[in-house]
């Protein structure tokens, strides 16, 4: 795990560029931009790959997964519309980067992932940056949390053929939910849950995720 040092007023004014960055594309949210710029992206990456950290693209991670575009972390949390009132459930937790974003803005947030692998890893890195308002767990996040339902907001960061049904029911009437839905092209679908409990949804973008695969990992 990359310690605090030497290296951080570098990481600073990457970030400083990266904030301007997300600007110009149209980040408008003041609470996303803070986020961003307070969670140091190098931290996340495998070490080989810190010189590209704050580049615009998805980069490989452990066990064959990637961590996503930051354009697309910004942009996707500015979608959910999230605040320090709500309680959220993310699938797919990778790196945990897209976590810590998350508990800089939300009141908690429960996360899955797959490989017991990944879990481990982002809960260390959370709790080095003393982020204390995550539990993580591994399991099939396509079952959401249902101990915990219902949420406020869901974020998914891996792409379903379909939203998987135990995601809609434990969304809370008035939630927003951002989901990628496809297995060849993908969208990204925004879906707002009216508090009568009806469905909305917007497509916002077309995106490629990593699928959203069924069950536990069985190794890792
Ligand atoms: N948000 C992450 C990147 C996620 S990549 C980050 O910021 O680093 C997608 C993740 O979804 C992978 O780690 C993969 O293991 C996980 N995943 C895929 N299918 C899943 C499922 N059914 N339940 C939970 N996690 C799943």
């Amino acid at each position: 795990m990359p310690e605090l040092g030497p290296r951080d007023h570098e990481d600073a004014s990457q970030r400083a560029e990266f904030q301007l960055f997300l600007r110009q594309r149209g980040i408008r949210s003041n609470n996303v931009l803070r986020a961003l710029e307070t969670v140091p992206r190098t931290m996340f990456v495998p070490d080989e790959m810190a010189p590209h950290a704050y580049a615009d693209r998805a980069l490989p991670i452990a066990c064959g997964q990637t961590i996503s575009q930051p354009f697309l972390v910004a942009y996707m949390t500015e979608q959910l519309e999230l605040n320090d009132t709500h309680k959220v459930l993310e699938v797919g937790t990778g790196t945990g980067y897209q976590t810590a974003v998350l508990a800089r803005i939300g009141r908690r947030i429960y996360t899955i992932d797959r490989y017991r692998t990944l879990v481990s890893a982002a809960e260390a890195r959370l709790q080095s940056l003393r982020i204390t308002n995550v539990t993580a767990m591994p399991g099939d996040g396509a079952q959401g949390w249902p101990a915990q339902a219902p949420f406020d907001r869901i974020m998914v960061t891996a792409a379903a053929d379909q939203i998987p049904k135990p995601l809609i029911d434990q969304l809370a009437e008035g939630g927003i939910m951002i989901i990628p839905v496809g297995t060849g092209d993908q969208r990204l679908m925004k879906v707002v849950k009216g508090e009568d409990g009806k469905l909305t949804e917007k497509s916002l973008m077309a995106v490629r995720f990593v699928p959203l695969v069924a069950g536990r990992a069985a190794s890792l």
